[in-house]
């Protein structure tokens, strides 16, 4: 290994992947690991979950304690990256420091996408990304009565969840016609819908809203799209997110909804990778079109790739996406990408809240949704890794079991 310097920009997930992975692989130069939030780094998904339930303490959020940055000799740099000096290998800091890079990996994630309505700005309207949004929502979550949440993606609906656990009355604006439909199958949508709607939640499905109201300073009313005025003291947006590829873009990298990568998540220079919810990559599992995917598995595995590549060991990136959601008493895992799915074949109880949903494009598994059914997501995941043979008619077979077929077509 000749690289002296590996500079990482981002300490999320990924960014902090690399690093410890580079460690791992027997990296022995300089990581400065960038890092724009306050602390030590942290992972996001409990934050719209179980942190908000108080059932997770802020240190276990963390990745790993402070000693770990020592020990592993990885310089945890507090600052923001403003600019990159390609011809000179640098990387320009908003404290007017530089770091010199042999190799530059940008991890910088993604913003969500800004509520474009009236209102927005109000100190009650909340979208969830970092720490610091979790520790100001929590307390108002706690005593909030009439909660609005917009948008019924994974987020919208994870904290539509605690928030009628917390006892609030939860009123959900969704654009589109069901829960996660850019996500899951109708099958799925359907079986999360009646159960958020047993919990208490009201949906407002093909309804969008035209502004926010305050009293005082404070939220005290949503206007739907069709004029109806929704009490509100508490308004939680997730309506998607927004790449972090500015200073890719201004550094003139190739940008493609993200940063474009290639197989082996370089960007358009090969001093550069990129990784994470920034990387726009060729996914396998999308017919090869370059994708961003948001999840902790892409995060981590784009994140080890790059670090067995620096260490000479390259490969096409090829992991199988999963993605996982905790709601209630739900908890949904998904393998593979259902994007294009033609047929479905649905396992198990709807009654039970133990369902899968196979889902296939011209007989062919692409995905696998399992709530509340951990062995089938496993058994899923071993096998969309292998391209499996399995058809619709033989998973729609009486007494058909993922697991038990997964076991027997091993070959
Ligand atoms: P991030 O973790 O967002 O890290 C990027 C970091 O880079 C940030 O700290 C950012 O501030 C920093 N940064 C950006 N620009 C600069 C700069 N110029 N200089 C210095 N630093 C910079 N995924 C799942 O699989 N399951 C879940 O249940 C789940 N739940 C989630 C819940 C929430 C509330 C959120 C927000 C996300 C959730 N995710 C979940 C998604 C998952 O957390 C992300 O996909 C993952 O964190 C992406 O890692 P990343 O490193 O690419 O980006």
């Amino acid at each position: 290994m000749t690289l002296a310097s590996v500079v990482i920009v981002g300490a999320g997930q990924a960014g902090f992947q690399v690093a410890a992975s580079l460690r791992h692989e027997g990296y022995d130069g300089r990581i400065p690991l960038i890092g724009d939030e306050p602390g030590l780094p942290y992972q996001r998904p409990p934050l719209s979950k179980a942190y908000l339930l108080g059932k997770i303490q802020a240190t276990n959020l963390l990745f790993r304690p402070a000693d770990f940055y020592t020990t592993q000799r990885i310089e945890l740099l507090h600052d923001q990256a403003t600019a990159i000096d390609r011809l000179n290998r640098r990387v320009v800091l908003a404290s007017g420091a530089a770091v010199s890079y042999d190799h530059l990996v940008l991890a910088t994630g993604a913003h969500n996408r800004p509520l474009p309505v009236p209102g927005a700005e109000l100190p009650q309207v909340f979208g969830i990304k970092t720490k610091a949004d979790a520790d100001a929502l929590a307390p108002l979550a706690k005593e909030a009565r009439n909660v609005v949440v917009i948008g019924a993606g994974f987020i919208g609906l994870e904290f539509a969840a605690v928030a009628a656990a917390l006892g609030a009355n939860v009123h959900v604006l969704e654009l589109g016609e069901r829960p996660m439909a850019r996500a899951v199958s109708r099958e799925m949508s359907e079986l999360f819908r009646q159960s958020h709607e047993a919990w208490g939640v009201h949906f407002d499905f093909r309804q969008g809203l035209s502004r926010i109201d305050g009293d005082n300073g404070r939220v005290c009313a949503v206007q739907t799209g069709d004029g109806r005025a929704l009490p509100a003291d508490l308004v939680v947006f997730g309506i998607g997110v927004i790449p972090n590829a500015q200073l890719a873009t201004e550094a003139g990298l190739d940008i493609e909804n993200g940063i474009k990568v290639d197989a082996s998540l370089l960007t358009s220079d090969s001093r550069i990778s990129a990784v994470g919810d920034v990387a726009s990559f060729p996914c396998l599992q999308n017919d090869e079109q370059h994708t961003r995917l948001e999840s902790v598995q892409n995060a981590i595995d784009q994140a080890r790739a790059v670090a067995a590549r620096l260490m000479g060991k390259p490969a096409p990136y090829s992991a199988l996406p999963w993605f996982w959601t905790d709601q209630g008493d739900l908890k949904l895992q998904i393998a593979g990408l259902s994007n294009g799915y033609d047929s479905t074949v649905v396992l198990g109880s709807v009654e039970d809240k133990q369902v899968s949903v196979l889902c296939f494009r011209q007989d062919r598994l692409v995905a696998v949704e399992s709530c509340n059914r951990i062995g089938d997501h496993m058994a899923a995941r071993k096998l969309l890794a292998r391209a499996p043979k399995l058809t619709a008619a033989e998973a729609a077979a009486d007494g058909f079991d993922l697991k038990v077929w997964e076991a027997a077509n091993r070959d």
